[in-house]
């Protein structure tokens, strides 16, 4: 295994003359799914989740196939959700909820992202938060570049959260960036799932725009594929757990023609199970997050 310092050089100095986001060389067998690389002992996934919650949307399948397979799987929450605001007014019992609850939602959805994390069978190690600020990620590489952003919610500047792993690192896209990197050290993916940039989202598309600024640099050491969460017009439709149902591709992204990615039975129950850990959000939006469990899952080679 190559040295994270060497791993890390290798993607800040690659010229990416590599085939765009192929994945491993390997020819893909009939038991493959096409949305995605072969998937191996040696699969090293990264999901990159704006929220907890959208990494048992878009990929609770694919985490459970990585780890039945021997492969490492390890999730990047970029926040902790701390801005979701009915959540904040039931919480609160207020329309103007105090910048203490937006603290305890936040570590409260964290608990809830371990615990679905958990389930799909995903190792604490591979479980990083972040904590940069809900509903504020698409300020960040812009006007908030170096000086730093002031959360809506928790008042925050800087991570709050000690189960963070760089707490009270600033609230900049400077440093966003820098413990993305530093992430990416530490994993060494060589698979990387994150969302498109024409989610509808700006936190979603936001973390898409940050793997997508890597480029082809990011392309020559890694597999990356795009998946959809906010994808316009009533999607999925219909709202409802339809378990056994095939996810059709959300208008928003059906420019990318993405690839379906089939589920085993068993792999949707798990990301049912899965899904069930994150009350706070089922008890606002279930029908919702429950279309998300379906036979299969769909991902983008184009990032849009
Ligand atoms: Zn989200």
């Amino acid at each position: 295994m190559r040295a994270p310092a060497t791993w890390l050089l290798a993607l800040l100095t690659s010229t990416a003359l590599a085939a765009p986001a192929a994945g491993p060389a390997a020819p893909p067998s009939s038991q493959d799914a096409p949305g995605l690389p072969p998937i191996d002992a040696g699969t090293a996934l990264l999901v990159v989740s704006p929220h907890p919650d959208d990494e048992t949307l878009c990929c609770a399948g694919a985490i459970q196939r990585v780890l039945h397979a021997g492969g490492r799987v390890s999730i990047v929450w970029l926040t902790s959700g701390d801005a979701a605001r009915i959540d904040l007014v039931l919480m609160g019992r207020s329309l103007f909820p105090s910048s203490a609850v937006a603290h305890e939602l936040g570590v409260r959805r964290m608990a809830e992202a371990r615990l679905a994390a958990t389930r799909l069978g995903v190792s604490p190690a591979g479980q990083l938060f972040l904590g940069y600020p809900d509903g504020g990620l698409l300020e960040l590489p812009g006007g908030h570049r170096a000086s730093p952003y002031v959360s809506h919610s928790t008042g925050a500047s800087a991570v709050p959260y000690d189960a963070a792993l760089y707490p009270r690192h600033p609230y900049t896209g400077e440093s966003l960036e820098r413990d993305f990197l530093h992430v990416l050290e530490r994993v060494q993916p060589n698979l990387i799932l994150a969302p498109t940039p024409l989610d509808a989202h700006p936190d979603h598309r936001a973390a898409g725009l940050l793997v997508q600024s890597l480029g082809t640099r990011l392309a020559a050491v890694a597999a990356v594929r795009y998946w959809i969460v906010h994808g316009g017009e009533g999607w999925p439709t219909p709202r409802d757990l339809l378990p056994g149902v095939p996810l059709t591709p959300a208008p928003l992204a059906r420019s990318l023609a993405p690839a379906p990615f089939a589920l085993e039975p068993a792999e949707e129950d798990g990301k049912l199970f899965a899904l069930r850990a994150y009350e706070s959000q089922l008890q606002v939006m279930a029908p919702f997050l429950l279309a998300f469990v379906r036979s299969n899952e769909l991902y983008a080679l184009r990032a849009h």
